[in-house]
């Protein structure tokens, strides 16, 4: 146990103090625990900063791009000062257009429905399902997993050779994994997709917590994020990338805010300006306290420094894998091998243990929090676990008879706040 509460260990200083760090959990052995919460890959809690700089400024909201009042002047200001923000986090580029939605989820299945016509995409079958389904109403061509970060270039390059130069194409590729953790060859990437003719699309949901992304220096099209897995509270996504392809689709919701003009046609029927700007897919009354918690969180993590971020992290991966190393019954999951460069994301089979058990005694022996299951990632655990691809594995499935093969995993993850 030792090993999850050396990640956990609450003496140790952590660069950026997040909410919850004191909260106690009742055990079923009797009396209580301060919670160790080292599930972050599915939502990170959030910065104290950030809910300071929320709360300092709830009192003020009014509604943006719509009111004449003093509150909503201001908010129109805190809700385009917070894109600028994450902008610059992001290090788009002076004509990107950066998007707010919900979550990354969102953003990806905005992209999807903003594809050009007759565009093809290139997803590999390792994906999150985040990013792996929104794409089925094009044409999807779904990429074996590969074994190390250079098989993963050679396959795709082979893929977009096969493809018609004249179509458009869209690569969509996760940043890093929220399975193994391990960080996914994205320049390269990017370079092999610009190379063929096709754009690129950055799932960052467990890459941006961890490392500095720019759009600019990987050279990709788009990224996309979630506010709760980067220290700020649900319902705030991110999408930022190129214009082009986002100006010349309809809107991804209809309404107010979207529309830059309606009339009613002699016909009876209605006609619709619709906005170039950001504006047109973030139609209806924006979020605004989720787009400046987000920036509040890039701010943090940009003060606190990622150079000092990643080196703690470093020391807690290898803390972590070093001690369930020494449990001969552990297997770490890992598509890369060893010694690929991970961000706080874990994922282990005990052997003997049904992972959803093992998981439940964590949290009811010991306050500490983790994941088990499929992790979203259905085909890729079940590749690295083995199972049969058809039938092993689902949500809410019963886990394998002891003895027999895992068919669910336990993921162990923390960052920044940890
Ligand atoms: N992409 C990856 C790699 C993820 O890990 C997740 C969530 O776990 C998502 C996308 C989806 O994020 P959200 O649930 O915030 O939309």
């Amino acid at each position: 146990m030792s090993v999850f509460t050396a990640a956990a260990d609450q003496s140790v200083c952590t660069p950026l103090p997040v909410l919850g760090r004191d909260v106690t959990v009742p055990l079923v052995t009797g009396g209580e625990v301060t919670y160790a919460a080292l599930d972050y890959a599915a939502s990170a809690p959030a910065l104290q900063r950030v809910w300071d700089d929320v709360a300092a400024y709830a009192p003020y909201y009014g509604s943006v791009h719509r009111g004449a009042g003093y509150l909503s002047q201001l908010s129109t200001d805190l809700f385009e000062n917070a894109r600028a923000t994450v902008a610059e986090f992001l290090g788009c580029r002076a004509d990107d257009q950066l998007v707010f939605t919900r979550s990354t989820t969102d953003s990806l299945n905005l992209l999807a429905a903003a594809l050009p016509a007759g565009c093809q995409v290139f997803v590999f079958e390792t994906e999150h399902h985040a990013s792996l389904l929104p794409w089925r109403d094009a044409r999807v061509r779904y990429l074996d997993a590969p074994r190390t970060p250079g098989q993963a270039v050679e396959t795709l390059e082979r893929a977009l050779a096969d493809r018609d130069p004249d179509e458009p194409a869209l690569v969509c590729v996760t940043g890093a994994s929220n399975v193994t953790g391990e960080l996914w060859p994205v320049r390269e990437l990017a370079a092999a997709a610009h190379a063929h003719g096709a754009r690129i699309v950055l799932d960052a949901a467990q890459l941006a917590p961890h490392h500095p992304v720019s759009v600019q220096d990987l050279d990709v099209d788009w990224v996309a994020f979630s506010g709760h897995k980067l220290y700020a509270p649900f319902g705030s996504g991110v999408l930022a990338g190129r214009a082009d392809w986002l100006r010349a689709a309809e809107p991804y919701l209809a309404g107010g805010g979207a529309s830059r003009k309606v009339t009613r046609r002699a016909d009876g029927g209605v006609d619709v300006e619709w906005h170039d700007s950001a504006a047109r897919h973030e139609a209806g009354s924006p979020n605004v306290i989720g787009a400046h918690a987000v920036a509040s969180a890039c701010k943090a993590l940009t003060e606190a420094g990622f150079d000092t971020l990643v080196a703690r992290e470093r020391q807690l991966i290898d803390a972590v894998r070093a001690g369930l190393a020494e449990v001969p019954e552990v297997r770490v999951l890992s598509l890369f091998g060893d010694d690929a460069p991970r961000v706080g994301v874990i994922s282990f089979v005990v052997d003997g243990w049904n992972s959803s058990h093992f998981a439940a005694a964590l949290s009811a022996e010991y306050g500490i929090g983790v994941r088990d299951g499929l992790f979203c990632a259905h085909p890729l655990v079940r590749t690295l676990l083995g199972s049969d691809p058809q039938t092993a594995g689902e949500c809410g499935a019963p886990e394998a008879a002891p003895g027999e093969k895992s068919l669910n995993a336990i993921r162990v993850s923390f960052g920044a706040g940890t």
